[in-house]
C-alpha cells in the first residue's frame, strides 16, 4: 500500500461537476489500495474574485483580514470535495490547514511553513478515510492567527504534506498534461517533458512560470520530495519533477526506468510582473551602489537584475539599473527620493512596460554558444534587448513588454523546442 499525496489546482475544481469528477479520481486511488491525503485550492479563480472584492471596500485591506477573507476559498472547496467522495460511500474529512497541522510564521500574505505537525491526518489515515486539506492556509503559534502562503501556495501545501507523512509520491494535478518547454497557451507548440530536475524547474518557476509555485519546488528539493505534474482531466503520464541523486520508485516506475540524456535546455519561461528602476546620474565613486541598495533592501523588494553603465569620462556620473516586481515599485521610489539628497543622484525613472525571458537548462553548463544563439533569434525577430543576466543553468533578457510572447516563440522555434503536435489546455482562464 501506498501513501500518495494528490493536490488539485482550481482549474481542476472550478464548478460542481469538476468537484464530482475529482472525487471520482480520488475514489479510483484509493480503490487501488492508497492511502490518500488531499490538498485542494479555492473554486476556479474565487482567490482573484475575493482579493478584488476586498480591493473594492479598501485600497489598501489590513493583511490579517485579507489572509481571513482568501482563506475561505479553499475551505468552500475542502468541504464540497468531502461531501461528493462520502457521497460515493467512502469515508472523507476535510481539515483547515490549522486543522491539519499547518504551521507558519507571521507573515501575512507570504507565510513560510516553519513545522507540520499532521495528527489528525494520520488519525483520519488510520480510520480508513481519505483526509481532504485546505491548500494555501497555515497557521502561526505566537499570534494564533491564520495565514497565506503566497499565491499559488496550494502547491506548497501538497508538498509539505508530503515531507511530513512520508508519501511515496506527490501528485499535482493542473490543467495541462504537465510541464511543458513553454507555457501552452502562449506557445501552442510547447511539447511536454517527461522529465525535468528539480533544479531547472526552480529556475523556470522564478522566471515565471506558474505550473508550479516556486517555493513548493524549494520545498521538495530541500526535503526530497519527488512530484508528478500531470492533467486533472485525463490520465495520461504527466512530468516527473526529480532531485537528482534521489530515488523514487514511484518515478522509476512511471519512467519505466528509463536515464535519457539531459537535453541542452529544459525551456523557456516568461514574467511581465517586474519593472525596472533606473536610478541617472549617479556618482560613479565607491560606496554609492551599496548606499543606493541598502536604501532597496530596507523596503524589502526583490531585486532581481542589476545593470551599471559605464560613467562618461567627462561628467562621472553613471546609471544604474535594477527590476523588481511591480507591487514593489511604488514603496522603492519613495524610499530613494527621500534619501537623493544624501546619495546625490539626479533623478529616477520607472518603466513598468518590461517582460523578461529566461532560458533555462542545465545543458547550458557545459555548452557553448548558447547566449550567442538566443541573442541571434532576438535580433532576427526585431526584437531589442534591454537588460541580460545569467546564471549557471539560465539566461534572462528584458523586452518590451508587447514583445515577449512573440520572443518567447522565436526563441522555442530557435532552440527547436517545437513539436509536432499543439499542446492542449483542458481548462482554466489563465488568470
Ligand atoms: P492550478 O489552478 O492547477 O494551480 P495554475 O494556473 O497555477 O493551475 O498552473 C497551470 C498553468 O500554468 C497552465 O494552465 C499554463 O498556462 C501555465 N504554465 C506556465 N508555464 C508552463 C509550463 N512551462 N508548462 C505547463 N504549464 C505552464
Ligand atoms: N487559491 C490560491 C491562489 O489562487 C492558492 C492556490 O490556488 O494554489 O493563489
Ligand atoms: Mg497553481
Amino acid at each position: 500500500m501506498s501513501l500518495i499525496v494528490q493536490k488539485f489546482g482550481g482549474s481542476s475544481v472550478a464548478d460542481a461537476e469538476s468537484i464530482k469528477r475529482v472525487a471520482k479520481r480520488i475514489v479510483d486511488t484509493k480503490k487501488a489500495g492508497n492511502d490518500i491525503v488531499v490538498a485542494v485550492s479555492a473554486m476556479g479563480d474565487s482567490t482573484d474574485e475575493l482579493l478584488d472584492l476586498a480591493h473594492q471596500v479598501t485600497p489598501i485591506p489590513a493583511p490579517r483580514e485579507l489572509d481571513m477573507l482568501l482563506t475561505a476559498g479553499e475551505r468552500i472547496s475542502m468541504a464540497l470535495l468531502a461531501m461528493a467522495i462520502k457521497s460515493m460511500g467512502y469515508d472523507a474529512r476535510s481539515f483547515t490547514g490549522s486543522q491539519a497541522g499547518m504551521i507558519t510564521d507571521a507573515q501575512h500574505g507570504a507565510a513560510r511553513i516553519v513545522d507540520v505537525t499532521p495528527g489528525r491526518l494520520r488519525d483520519a489515515l488510520d480510520e480508513g478515510a481519505i483526509a481532504i486539506v485546505a491548500g494555501f492556509q497555515g497557521f502561526n503559534r505566537d499570534t494564533k492567527d491564520i495565514t497565506t502562503l503566497g499565491r499559488g501556495g496550494s502547491d506548497t501545501t501538497a508538498v509539505a504534506l508530503a515531507a511530513a507523512l512520508g508519501a511515496d509520491i506527490c501528485e499535482i494535478y493542473t490543467d495541462v498534461d504537465g510541464i511543458f518547454t513553454a507555457d501552452p497557451r502562449v506557445v501552442p507548440q510547447a511539447r511536454k517533458l517527461d522529465r525535468v530536475s528539480s533544479e531547472e524547474m526552480l529556475e523556470l518557476a522564478a522566471a515565471g512560470a506558474k505550473v508550479l509555485y516556486i517555493r513548493a519546488v524549494e520545498y521538495a528539493r530541500r526535503h526530497g520530495v519527488t512530484l508528478h505534474v500531470r492533467s486533472s482531466f485525463n490520465s495520461n503520464t504527466g512530468t516527473i519533477v526529480y532531485n537528482p541523486g534521489a530515488t523514487s520508485p514511484y518515478a522509476t516506475a512511471v519512467l519505466n526506468g528509463e536515464t535519457v540524456e539531459e537535453p541542452i535546455i529544459a525551456g523557456v519561461a516568461a514574467d511581465l510582473s517586474e519593472a525596472k528602476v533606473t536610478v541617472v546620474g549617479v556618482p560613479d565613486i565607491p560606496g554609492k551602489a551599496a548606499q543606493i541598495f541598502k536604501i532597496v533592501a530596507k523596503t524589502n523588494a526583490n531585486v532581481d537584475m542589476i545593470v551599471q553603465n559605464v560613467s562618461a569620462a567627462s561628467t562621472g556620473l553613471t546609471d544604474i539599473s535594477f527590476t523588481l516586481p511591480k507591487s514593489e515599485g511604488q514603496q522603492v521610489l519613495t524610499a530613494l527620493t527621500n534619501e537623493q539628497a544624501n546619495v546625490g543622484f539626479a533623478g529616477l525613472q520607472y518603466d513598468d512596460q518590461i517582460g523578461k525571458l529566461a532560458l533555462v537548462g542545465a545543458g547550458m553548463r557545459t555548452n557553448t554558444g548558447v547566449s550567442a544563439k538566443l541573442f541571434e533569434s532576438l535580433f532576427e525577430a526585431g526584437i531589442n534587448i534591454e537588460m541580460i543576466s545569467t546564471s549557471e543553468i539560465r539566461i534572462s533578457v528584458v523586452t518590451r513588454a508587447d514583445t515577449i510572447n512573440q520572443a518567447l516563440r522565436v526563441v522555442h522555434t530557435a532552440f527547436g523546442l517545437d513539436g509536432d503536435d499543439l499542446a492542449v489546455v483542458h481548462g482554466g482562464t489563465g488568470r
